[in-house]
């Protein structure tokens, strides 16, 4: 019989750092833990399709989740990329107000920074104000009348960084099945059973941890319609050639006005010498449809050239997209995380609606849900 202790759905990077924070823990016995997964490897749906940046948290709502979780996160896997060799660039960030835009009396965006400023006191991160001579020495090419500098911020190669954890929870005795998309899931009061075309699964605990599916596993488990997820594509071009490319060596975000989504089209910088301009908003309705319709470069162009005017359209090529798991609620989209302990007993804990920065809060947010007081009073010594 299939019986396992802990059930976790997805092997994106949170069900990857879930599975690895499991098994390094002590427990009152050797847990058995099992990730249920469809694809045929781990990271291939949004994990693997991000700017893998490990986010200070100061675009967040300081008391939000988001902020908490990214902050303690990303310093977690930075020390973890370092140790383990995984590729990281150490390019810091920087937030930029254009020239154009000042031109154009737009000021919301010189108050934006305001506003980052005051989130990065709050969270305790380190940020300096710099003017366009100062952002000079940084970025020789690029065109901004002042900005903030985030020096800690990294990134990551996000498809080495999830398959090193589960590497590492493989090592503790998790077991990965892949190609095994759940498809129903009972419970008799004590355990849960998951229905994959392949076999049957009882678990006395399950952690949906399902990305842009999490919304159909938690209905699944819970027998009602708790929560929907609305697909939101990120798409990127890549900067070809090569001397374009070496103008720019950091991470360069927007200025954005208060309620714009997201944190803007970006200059996005690899650990393997890429250069990638994104991602953009464009509502999908399929939730796997990363190519039909692909938005022109002429949107990226514009964004990219307020800050490098150099750059022609003909040095884009289209590269790929991701899709963000934002979840709709009766009173509009919902800007955090959601953890929830949707069922007590037997434990059911639902993560939904983990969109960016959830690469950056993964080792955190894997360390909460373990904290559960679900998980404690279970398994506990
Ligand atoms: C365009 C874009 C850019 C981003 N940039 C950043 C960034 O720079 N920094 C940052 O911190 N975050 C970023 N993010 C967010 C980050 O990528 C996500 O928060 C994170 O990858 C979510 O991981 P996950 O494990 O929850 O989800 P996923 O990676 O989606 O993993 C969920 C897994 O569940 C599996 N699954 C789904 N349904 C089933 C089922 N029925 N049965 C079995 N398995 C199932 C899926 O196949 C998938 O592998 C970005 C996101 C996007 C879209």
């Amino acid at each position: 019989m299939n019986l396992y202790d802990i059930c976790i759905v997805g092997a994106g990077v949170v069900g990857c750092a879930i599975a690895r924070e499991l098994g390094r823990r002590r427990w009152d016995r050797p847990l058995r833990i099992i990730v249920l997964e469809r694809n045929q490897a781990a990271g291939l749906e949004t994990s693997g399709r991000n700017s893998g940046v490990l986010h200070s948290g100061i675009h967040e709502n300081p008391h939000s989740l988001k902020a908490r979780l990214a902050h303690e996160g990303s310093a977690l896997a930075v020390s973890y990329a370092t140790e383990r060799g995984i590729p990281l660039l150490n390019t810091g960030m920087i937030i930029a107000v254009a020239w154009e835009d000042i031109r154009r009396g737009l000021w919301k965006e010189a108050s934006s920074l305001r506003r980052l400023w005051f989130n990065a006191w709050k969270t305790g991160t380190r940020v300096t104000f710099v003017t366009a001579s100062r952002l000079r020495t940084w970025e020789p090419n690029l065109h901004a009348c002042c900005g903030i500098v985030i020096p800690s911020v990294s990134v990551i190669d996000p498809q080495a960084f999830v398959q090193s954890l589960k590497a590492d929870a493989e090592e503790t005795g998790s077991v990965f099945a892949f190609n095994h998309p759940v498809t129903g899931i009972q419970d008799d009061g004590r355990a849960y059973t998951l229905t994959t075309d392949r076999q049957t699964i009882h678990a006395t605990c399950l952690i949906n941890a399902a990305g842009l599916h999490s919304d159909h596993i938690a209905n699944l488990a819970l027998h009602s319609e708790n929560y929907t997820i609305r697909p939101l594509r990120g798409e990127y071009y890549e900067v070809v050639p090569p001397e374009k490319r070496a103008l720019v060596r950091r991470l360069i975000y927007p200025a954005l006005p208060p309620l714009a989504t997201g944190k803007g089209i970006h200059f996005s910088p690899r650990p393997d010498g890429r250069l990638f301009i994104g991602p953009n908003a464009v509502p999908v309705t399929d939730k796997l449809d990363y190519t039909s319709n692909k938005t022109p470069p002429g949107l990226f162009i514009e964004a990219a050239r307020k800050f490098l005017p150099v750059l022609e359209e003909q040095d884009l090529r289209w590269a790929y997209a991701g899709i963000r798991p934002c979840v709709v609620a009766g009173d509009g989209d919902k800007h955090d995380f959601i953890v929830s302990t949707d069922r007590a007993e037997p434990p059911l804990v639902n993560l939904v609606g983990i969109e960016s920065p959830g690469l950056s809060a993964s080792l955190a947010l894997a360390r909460h849900v373990v904290d559960l007081p679900c998980i404690q009073q279970r398994f506990r010594l």
